[in-house]
C-alpha cells in the first residue's frame, strides 16, 4: 500500500447490494490530489489512484498541470459519443473521463493491436495516463486550443512512457518506425488508420534530440503544431 486513503464513500445503494457482492466506491486520490476514481470496488479505486499518481508525476516535468478537480469512472465499457465502445475516453466540453474495467480491456484488443499482449494492470494504466494526458494538456493550455494531432501526440508519448522499458521495447517492435520519427505521420487519418505506428512515431519524435518536454511545452503554448495535409 503506498498511499493513504483520503476518503472512502460506499455508493448510494448500499441496502440494495447483496451480501458478498462488490461495493462501487468512490475514492479521493491519497497521492493525486484532485482526482476522485469512482470503481466497481475498492482495489479498482486505489489502482485508479495509483495510476493518476503515476500520470501526475510523469506530466508535472514537462509542465502539464492539472488546474481543475477530474473525476475518472472506472465502467464496464467506456462509450465515445461518436464511436461508441471504447477502451477510454476523455471529452474535454463535459470533462468526463472514463476508463473500461481491465476484464474489459483486452476484448477489445485481442487480435486487433500489439497491446494485447501487455499484461492488464499495465494497459490499464497506460490508457488512464493517456486520457489523464489529454485532460492535463487541456487545463494547461486554457483558451489555447489545441488541434487533434497535437492532443493524440501528448497523450500518446505519455502512454508509452508510462509503459516499463520491456514492454514499450516490445510495443516499438510490432511496428517500428525509424527513429527519430517524422513530422508528417502526426496527423489524425494516420491515428485512425495506424494508430500503434501513430503512438511509436510519437514516442520516437519525443525522444528525438531537442523534442522532449521543449515540445510538449512548444504545443500546449501554441507555438508549434504539426503539417497539416
Ligand atoms: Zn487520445
Amino acid at each position: 500500500m503506498f498511499w493513504k486513503i483520503a476518503t472512502l464513500t460506499v455508493a448510494a445503494g448500499l441496502a440494495l447490494t447483496p451480501a458478498g457482492a462488490a461495493r462501487a466506491v468512490e475514492l479521493d486520490c491519497a497521492r493525486a490530489a484532485g482526482i476522485t476514481a469512482d470503481a466497481p470496488d475498492p482495489a479498482l479505486a486505489e489502482m485508479t489512484c495509483e495510476a493518476a499518481a503515476a500520470a501526475k508525476a510523469l506530466m508535472a516535468p514537462c509542465g502539464l498541470v492539472q488546474t481543475a478537480p477530474i473525476r475518472i469512472s472506472v465502467v464496464k465499457s467506456a462509450e465515445h459519443p461518436s464511436f461508441g465502445t471504447c477502451l477510454a475516453i476523455y471529452d474535454a466540453r463535459s470533462g468526463c473521463l472514463e476508463v473500461t474495467e481491465p476484464e474489459g480491456i483486452l476484448p477489445l484488443l485481442a487480435g486487433r493491436d500489439a497491446r494485447d499482449a501487455l499484461p492488464v494492470d499495465v494497459l490499464f494504466r497506460a490508457l488512464t495516463v493517456h486520457e489523464l494526458a489529454h485532460a492535463f494538456t487541456a487545463q494547461t493550455a486554457g483558451d489555447i486550443a489545441i488541434g487533434p494531432a497535437e492532443q493524440e501526440f501528448i497523450a500518446n508519448v505519455f502512454e508509452m512512457m508510462s509503459l516499463p522499458p520491456e514492454w514499450r521495447e516490445q510495443m516499438l517492435a510490432a511496428h517500428p518506425v525509424d527513429p527519430p520519427g517524422a513530422l508528417g505521420v502526426v496527423h489524425p487519418s494516420i491515428y485512425a488508420l495506424a494508430p500503434r505506428a501513430f503512438a511509436n512515431n510519437a514516442w520516437r519524435l519525443f525522444e528525438a534530440k531537442g523534442n522532449g518536454c521543449a515540445l510538449v511545452q512548444r504545443i500546449v503554448t501554441g507555438e508549434f503544431a504539426f503539417p497539416a495535409h
